[in-house]
């Protein structure tokens, strides 16, 4: 329709694809355009095959697709690109590969280059545009995008504006999240253009609670790496302490309780675990070390390096605890429950049970794999990714959202993802299946019931950081 403002996302994944759904259902008077280069993203979406398990997303898409009948998904990039008022970039920015710094690593800026090389050939150069940077970037790189586009476009200035708006979704509350933000951030430039953008993004949300922070552009690239170094750096301080609780005989649950009511403290984000994953926090962390690094800021450099070690610590404390518990590898089967990086999303990007897996798989044992939403292509996928070789291993079986299959003949109910179910399984019937001179339940999300579960008649119910 002639005047109807039309917003185009490019990238059809998470964000993309998350934002993109609950903008089209809560504003039926825009029009939603998500492109992406994989063929098979896009027909999903438009099968509504979700390529994910995100709560709640179903019920949003069906406002969009078939009440609004706002949104298309499409591999037609150009034509995204041609017809948007407004371009929310959301492509996927991994850390290099062949990154040559030491102890960082530069994000990959291959796909984002990519996208907006492709709107200086699409984008129609009468209608004004408002570039949304949408991934997480390195600072700096609204400049760029202003150079890339400069290569074909005599006159940036007259036709974009480039803003960040860092994207704060969290899988699995994904919906949640979007539908009551804690707040939106747009980093602008503080001329005309940039409050014009500013005004334009605002109106596109119909939420009028929401704070809305304008800031400078390097300011908010540089304020999203460091709250996910932030939360990382929250999670991973407890994780640190649960050996110690362990070791003296304290409460990780105590101690959460008393730093969490500390009001400079306060109570979210310190839950232990076997170690964080996703695909955000280290990628963010290696690009923040990067960018450190090429400053010469070889203190902060580390200080934040730091964490990453201790990240990786907790996943072989875990994986050397479980193993010293059962000296016969060959002839103990153990069960692992949950692979997902945490519950209420089938995301495997970077989990830390795939470690575990592996070490586990290579040490001989026989290992079954359960978690409720994760596919056998994900987890094999994730396995590569990460670098475990375990193509030649016969000795483990992914049972997929099978209990029966995943615990029968087990020595051992490993938790690595805190999904509710784990918690409100009947464990007196789950144990008559298993098998083994002992049988015992590891929580290495420290949620569980003890008391509840214990009674089924583990011989250990082991807590993480108790
Ligand atoms: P994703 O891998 O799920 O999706 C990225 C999509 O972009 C893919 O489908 C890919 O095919 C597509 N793509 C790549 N290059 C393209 C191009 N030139 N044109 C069109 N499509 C292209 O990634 P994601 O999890 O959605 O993350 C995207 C960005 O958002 C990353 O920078 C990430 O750091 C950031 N982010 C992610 C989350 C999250 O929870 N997933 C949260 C906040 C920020």
């Amino acid at each position: 329709e002639e005047g109807t403002f039309i917003v185009g996302s490019i990238g059809a994944g998470y964000v993309g694809a998350i934002t993109s759904i609950i903008l089209a259902a809560r504003q039926p008077n825009l029009k939603i355009i998500v492109c992406d280069v994989m063929q098979e993203q896009i027909n999903k979406w438009n099968e509504g095959r979700f390529p994910f398990y995100e709560p709640d997303l179903e019920k949003y898409y069906d406002i969009a697709v078939n009440v609004n009948k706002n949104i298309t998904f499409t591999v037609d990039v150009g034509n995204c690109i041609d017809q948007s008022d407004a371009l929310f970039i959301c492509v996927n920015t991994p850390p290099k590969v062949d990154s040559d710094a030491v102890l960082g690593k530069e994000a990959d800026m291959t796909y984002f280059d990519a996208a907006i090389r492709n709107i200086s050939n699409y984008g129609n150069p009468e209608k004004h545009k408002i570039l949304i940077e949408k991934s997480t970037v390195p600072v700096g790189t609204y400049k760029r995008i202003n150079s890339l586009l400069g290569e074909k476009i005599q006159n940036p200035e007259a036709c974009f504006t480039i803003v960040n708006m860092p994207e704060f979704l969290a899988e699995g509350l994904a919906v949640q999240r979007l539908l009551n933000p804690d707040r939106i951030v747009i980093g602008t430039t503080e001329d005309l253009n940039g409050q014009e953008a500013f005004e334009v993004i605002k109106g596109l949300y119909t939420n009028t609670e929401t704070l809305f922070l304008k800031l400078r552009t390097p300011s908010s690239e540089l304020a999203k790496l460091f709250i996910n170094g932030m939360l990382a750096q929250r999670v991973t301080s407890m994780n640190s302490m649960t050996y110690l609780c362990e070791k003296f005989g304290g409460s990780i649950q105590e101690v959460q309780r008393m730093t969490g009511s500390d009001p400079r403290i306060g109570p979210l984000w310190l839950q232990a675990s076997p170690g964080f994953g996703g695909s955000c926090f280290e990628k963010d962390i290696l690009s923040l070390i990067y960018i450190f690094e090429s400053e010469g800021q070889q203190a902060q450099a580390l200080y934040w390096k730091a964490l990453l070690n201790m990240n990786d610590a907790q996943k072989h404390r875990i994986l050397d605890m479980i193993i010293s518990e059962f000296p016969e590898p060959e002839s103990t089967t153990l069960t692992l429950f949950g692979f997902a990086f945490k519950k209420n999303t089938s995301d495997t990007r970077l989990t830390a049970i795939a470690y575990i897996a592996n070490g586990l798989i290579h040490k001989g044992y026989h290992v079954k794999i359960h978690d409720p939403k994760v596919t056998e292509r994900s987890f094999h996928f994730e396995m590569e990714v990460q670098g475990f070789n375990i193509v030649e291993k016969t000795n483990y079986e992914f049972c997929g959202s099978d209990y029966r299959k995943a615990v029968s003949g087990s020595s051992a109910i490993i938790i690595g993802t805190e999904w509710d179910e784990y918690n409100e399984l009947n464990y007196n019937e789950l144990i008559t299946l298993m098998d083994g001179d002992k049988k015992n339940l590891y929580d290495f999300r420290s949620y569980v019931d003890v008391q509840q579960i214990q009674q089924a008649g583990f011989s250990k119910v082991f807590k993480l950081g108790n």
